[in-house]
């Protein structure tokens, strides 16, 4: 099964609201998403979104790394020698994890779809459906209380927050959360690397003393300070999460190694795809630390392969896949059921994607 053509196209869609962490607010999802067709007439899809402030990769970055490293790379290979596929994409280009991981979930699909086994089922199979949180954007408290009551309506029963804008307003906001979400709600926080490590501590401290409740907090403190990582996991009362911190396999291992955070959240477009991504739950599994499967804003596509590896591994244990439902129009054809919180992998092969609709994918 040989790669005969490569495809790049621009797929946007507009969000139910506006998007808003401590670094940056959206309002529209703008990926990029490849499509690798072989000369048995089968096609694998891939996506790839651009998040310039987390990893580094633009629009023009992604299309640049495919264009002239990974599709020249790729072109006339075997889609059967996956292992080697998976050497040549790694070594095609330093760094560019999110256009690795489009190409990476193609790969798959094509692999799946050649031997006729859904993905989750050849890479473990652990189960066939899995429950995501939702997130609350960062808002005048009102809102989010507001935000939070909308979305326990719709069944969601563990929210994720966004904070570390301010200590004392994310105190209140989630007070109002709180008061708004009842207390068998799960809160998890994530601070997207806006405190500092005292401030950290300092805060997580009054939150719980407040009887906040909070379930995990995602990664507290800058990306690169894996020591003050290791100063909150240490001396905060919840659980620390990293989240930007592990990029690769080799991240991950550093931050187990050191005992630096409790829990590890990984995105593929941040390890470069399943196969890196596979490494980490590895690890994680030797080192006895959970993880939780999250994604950027992203399209069916991309967060669709992260729903089959959370399905093939029961070391993740937390599910924060909400790309899908923020967006205010579901275009993608086949892949995994998303219904509010409840998601349900496909069986079909490979991952199952079956296309767009018409119209909705501008060529490149
Ligand atoms: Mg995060």
């Amino acid at each position: 099964m040989k790669i005969t053509d490569i495809r790049l196209a621009r797929f946007t869609a507009p969000l139910r609201v506006p998007f808003k962490t401590a670094l940056r607010t959206v309002e529209n999802v703008s990926d990029i998403i490849v499509e690798v067709h072989t000369d048995d007439g089968r096609v694998g899809y891939g996506e790839a979104p651009p998040t310039g402030v987390i990893t580094g990769d633009t629009t023009g970055g992604i299309i640049g790394a495919l264009k002239d490293h990974i599709i020249p790379t790729m072109l006339g290979k075997d889609v059967e020698y996956l292992e080697e596929l998976f050497t040549l994409l790694d070594g095609s280009c330093v760094h560019n994890t999110s256009a690795k991981a489009a190409m990476d979930m193609a790969l798959y699909d094509l692999y799946g779809q050649k031997y006729q086994i859904p993905v989750y089922k050849m890479l473990g199979g652990a189960r066939k459906q899995i429950e995501t949180d939702i997130t609350i954007s960062v808002n005048p408290p009102e809102e989010m209380a507001e935000d939070t009551l909308n979305a326990i309506s719709r069944g969601y029963d563990c929210l994720k927050i966004k904070v570390g804008k301010d200590a004392e307003t994310d105190i209140e906001r989630l007070k109002a959360v709180r008061r708004a979400a009842g207390k068998n709600a799960k809160i998890r926080i994530d601070a997207n690397q806006g405190w500092s490590p005292r401030e950290a501590v300092r805060t997580l401290e009054k939150m719980q003393a407040a009887g906040l409740d909070i379930e995990l907090v995602e990664q507290p403190v800058k990306a690169h300070d894996i020591e003050g990582l290791r100063f909150v996991t240490q001396y905060s009362p919840v659980p620390v999460m990293a989240d930007e911190s592990v990029f690769s396999p080799r991240d991950a291992l550093e931050i187990l190694r050191t005992n630096a955070a409790d829990l590890i959240n990984i995105k593929l477009m941040k390890c470069g795809g399943l196969h890196n991504a596979l490494k980490i739950v590895s690890a994680c599994e030797i080192y006895g630390v959970e993880c939780m499967i999250g994604c950027m804003l992203e399209a069916k596509v991309s967060v669709n392969a992260a729903v089959h590896l959370a399905c093939a591994k029961r070391q993740i244990t937390r599910v924060d896949l909400d790309g899908p439902v923020l967006l205010r129009e579901d275009p993608i054809l086949g892949g995994a059921v998303f219904k509010e919180k409840d998601i349900t992998v496909s069986d079909a092969p490979g991952l199952g994607i079956e296309g767009f609709e018409a119209g909705r994918l501008t060529y490149l």
